[in-house]
């Protein structure tokens, strides 16, 4: 209780003793979508550190990592990243709470939080790390660096479609892509994959900041990315994308949301010797850690990046791996853009808390046009 300050009795329920439960979607193992459950007993989440505030869950975003990690995909990395010192036993993860994006209100706010950063009642949003806690609940516990003011124009459901594709595509295009808003006119990108979450979002974000964009995707999402301003759409179930890709100018940039054997021709289509990077989302890092232990899966997974590196650098291209990063303060610059009016948050589909199993599926399925929303409160 030391670490916090503000007005404590909203925590406090009618008996006034504190909340200790919450309403929560939980796993408690690892498997298919029927190791959702429901409960109003999960646990309250407590300010462990100064820096932390606690937050009301208004809205929360699913990404195909939560149908991944609900069968226990990256568990040995997220393990090792909530218990460094491998002092709990193992399934201590759980009951677990999925969901990694978040729109909601600051309930309460650690020592070290000031009132210039944020107070109880501010309106956030955040993309939640996969080693803690997520957004499926009532309330969630983030550092205050993980955590930005949401835009004031979107309401909190389109708010929750955005933090982790945006800090994700943040992450893969400007601090390992080396792009930014000055840096950008007239350079040639690709996004592979532009109808999901993280091609949606990208596309508007490259286009704000004056690239030229083409993407691939099915025909019946052209009119979508169409709609966000990309410049060249490509159908890939038309035949091998490849051949019409290999047909146009040469690219500064690809990212790839797409993987699988794309490798083999996507860095063939950029300008060589000038810096052109190909980033792809699509890394075996967590399989490797998951398969082969922490020590062995990391070792493994430098070797492989290294060694595509140096081949690829012998011929004048740079190939890079994109990984998500929390980051409040590229959230911050997002919000911005969103407020302007140069990104919009593009919601497929809403579902209710009670729904949670059903939205889960429907990211499973695959075929995203956009985000899958959670309405919690
Ligand atoms: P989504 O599920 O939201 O979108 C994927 C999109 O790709 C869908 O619109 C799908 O539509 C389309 N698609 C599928 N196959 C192809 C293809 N061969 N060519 C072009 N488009 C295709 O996923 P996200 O956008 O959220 O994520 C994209 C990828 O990035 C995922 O693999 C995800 O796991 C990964 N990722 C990695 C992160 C990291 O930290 N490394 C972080 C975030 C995401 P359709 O099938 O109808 O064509």
């Amino acid at each position: 209780k030391t670490l916090v300050h503000g007005d404590q009795r909203r925590l406090f329920n009618t008996s006034n003793s504190r909340m200790t439960i919450m309403p929560a979607w939980v796993i408690d193992r690892y498997g298919s979508n029927d190791v959702l459950r429901f409960t109003k007993n999960a646990s309250f989440p407590i300010i462990n550190y100064p820096n932390e505030v606690v937050v009301q869950v208004h809205a929360a975003g699913l990404n195909p990592i939560d149908v991944s990690m609900r069968g226990g995909y990256g568990a040995a990395t997220m393990a090792m990243k909530r218990d460094p010192l491998n002092i709990k036993q193992s399934g201590s993860e759980f009951p677990l709470i999925l969901g990694r994006d978040m729109s909601g209100v600051i309930m309460e706010c650690g020592l070290d939080v000031t009132p210039a950063y944020f107070k109880e009642g501010d309106e956030v949003w955040a993309a939640i790390p996969p080693w803690k806690q997520g957004s499926l609940a009532e309330f969630v516990v983030l550092s205050a660096n993980e955590v930005s003011k949401k835009p004031k124009c979107l309401s909190h459901i389109e708010a929750a479609a955005v933090p982790y594709v945006a800090a994700t595509a943040w992450s893969a295009l400007v601090n390992t892509g080396g792009l930014n808003k000055d840096n950008c006119a007239k350079k040639r990108i690709l996004i592979l994959g532009g109808s999901g979450g993280v091609g949606t979002f990208s596309i508007q974000m490259l286009k704000a900041w004056g690239a030229h964009v083409t993407v691939t995707c099915s025909q019946n999402a052209e009119r979508l990315v169409r709609g966000l301003g990309v410049d060249h759409v490509v159908d890939y179930t038309a035949g091998p994308v490849e051949v019409p890709l290999r047909a146009l100018e040469k690219f500064d940039l690809v990212l790839d949301n797409v993987g699988g054997d794309t490798e083999s021709w996507a860095l063939g289509l950029l300008k060589p010797w000038c810096g052109a990077k190909y980033v792809t989302l699509v890394t075996p890092f967590l399989c490797n850690t998951d398969r082969l232990g922490i020590a062995d899966g990391m070792l493994q997974t430098g070797v492989t990046v290294a060694s595509k590196a140096l081949k690829h650098l012998s011929k004048g291209v740079h190939y890079r791996w994109g990984m998500f990063a929390p980051n409040g303060l590229a959230l911050d610059d997002i919000s911005e853009m969103v407020d302007a009016g140069k990104i919009r948050a593009v919601v497929e589909e809403e579902f209710t808390f009670s729904q949670v199993p059903q939205a889960m599926l429907k990211v499973e399925k695959g075929h995203a046009r956009g985000k899958t929303v959670v309405k919690i409160s």
